[in-house]
């Protein structure tokens, strides 16, 4: 499947001329005749352009812009997991960047059932995302403490709604094999008809979140495959695209069959630092559940970098945080490792930090 890429910087006029080029050459003018094309970027939390932690407002104007040359109504939303829908738009830039086009931004509100089969039977997803007859999905190059990368799959968490999240990560506890499979069934389920990556100024090191660290990278990436263009980034980092926990599980669930036929030169990108995930888990499935607990990192609250705002509290999922007099405290027998907290921290103060037994685990085994 053809993923094109192009050398870009947020400098808008060449922007704009780049995605529309990559749209074009992926067949983006298929959209329109007057229908709505839900626009999907990555809006996670309040944050500045230069954090690189949301798609850059200058990105999602320009897809929007597109969008209407081809005739489309386009609708930009998501569901973030902190932070209002307005605060985002304004402290993000996206409100400037949207302003005098007339477009509704908006979070998504309503949800929908959707029957997928076991393992996962019954899923709530955004009502407008399976209405859209387009989706526009516009994911962030950037680290993701549990998935690796969050790249054009998992960017489509953002339409499981609001409180639905958390949830997830509680049914799923600290199986994050569980949670690669579930976020290629909401890719199938919602099934963008485009993704376009800001890979512009790319988030390393302890992604998702402002614990990570920007990058410049240079491109903009376009497929009508998330599975393509999520391999077509592998293969910038020199990544095999097995390390990827959702292309593992596209590739064993037949959704993914063919390597990414690349359009365009990819930019040498060296040491692209990545967040250690499970590479230790080995042995049955039973064994491997014992290990994850004692093998897998923990997340570790850094009490200089704290300012004790407590949105930690408020979002872990297993209610193993607990206020503390200058920062939360961590219980590690009911953490499910779901990083939840490192992901929503404001001041980047939860790290990825690995336990004695999995240091020694490492030293024995060589791993
Ligand atoms: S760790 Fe982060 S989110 Fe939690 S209280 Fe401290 S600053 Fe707030
Ligand atoms: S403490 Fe953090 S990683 Fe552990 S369950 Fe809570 S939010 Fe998830």
């Amino acid at each position: 499947m053809l993923v094109v890429v192009r050398e870009s910087s947020y400098e808008y006029d060449q922007l704009r001329e780049r995605l529309f080029a990559v749209m074009d050459l992926v067949g983006g003018r298929r959209m329109g005749r007057g229908e709505r094309v839900l626009v999907k970027p990555n809006l996670l939390s309040p944050a500045r352009p230069e954090e690189a932690v949301l798609t850059h407002p200058l990105v999602v104007r320009a897809a929007v812009e597109y969008v209407l040359e081809v005739g489309g109504r386009p609708v930009v939303m998501d569901s973030p997991a902190l932070g209002s829908f307005g605060r985002i738009l304004r402290e993000g830039g996206f409100a400037d960047a949207l302003r005098g086009l007339g477009v509704e931004a908006a979070p998504f509100a309503e949800s929908a059932t959707v029957e997928v089969g076991p393992p996962f039977g019954r899923i709530e997803v955004a009502r407008a995302a399976l209405e859209c007859p387009w989706v526009l999905n516009l994911p962030k190059l950037k680290t993701h403490a549990q998935m690796l990368l969050t790249l054009g799959v998992k960017n489509l968490f953002g339409c499981v709604v609001g409180h639905r999240k958390p949830d997830w990560h509680l049914r799923l506890g600290v199986d994050g094999e569980m949670f690669a499979r579930l976020l290629v069934t909401i890719h199938e389920v919602v099934k963008p008809a485009f993704t376009v990556l800001d890979g512009v100024l790319a988030l390393e090191g302890q992604g998702p979140g402002k614990g990570g660290t920007p990058r410049p990278v240079g491109v903009l990436m376009a497929s009508r495959d998330a599975y393509a263009l999520d391999a077509a980034v592998c293969r910038l980092l020199s990544l095999p695209p097995e390390d990827l926990p959702t292309l593992r599980w596209a590739r064993r669930l037949g959704h993914w069959r063919t390597e990414p036929e690349i359009d365009g030169d990819l930019p040498r990108v060296d040491n692209f630092a990545l967040p250690r995930t499970e590479g230790l888990l080995v042995g049955p499935p039973a064994v491997q559940g014992l290990l994850r607990r004692h093998l897998t990192p923990r997340p570790v609250i850094t009490a200089k970098r704290c300012e004790n705002c407590r949105l930690c509290v408020e979002i872990c999922p297993a209610g193993a945080l607990s206020p503390g007099p200058d920062s939360p405290r961590i219980d590690y027998e009911a953490c499910i490792r779901c990083y939840c907290c490192l992901e929503i921290c404001p001041r980047g103060a939860v790290a990825k930090v690995e336990g004695p037994a999995a240091r020694l685990f490492r030293l024995v085994t060589g791993k």
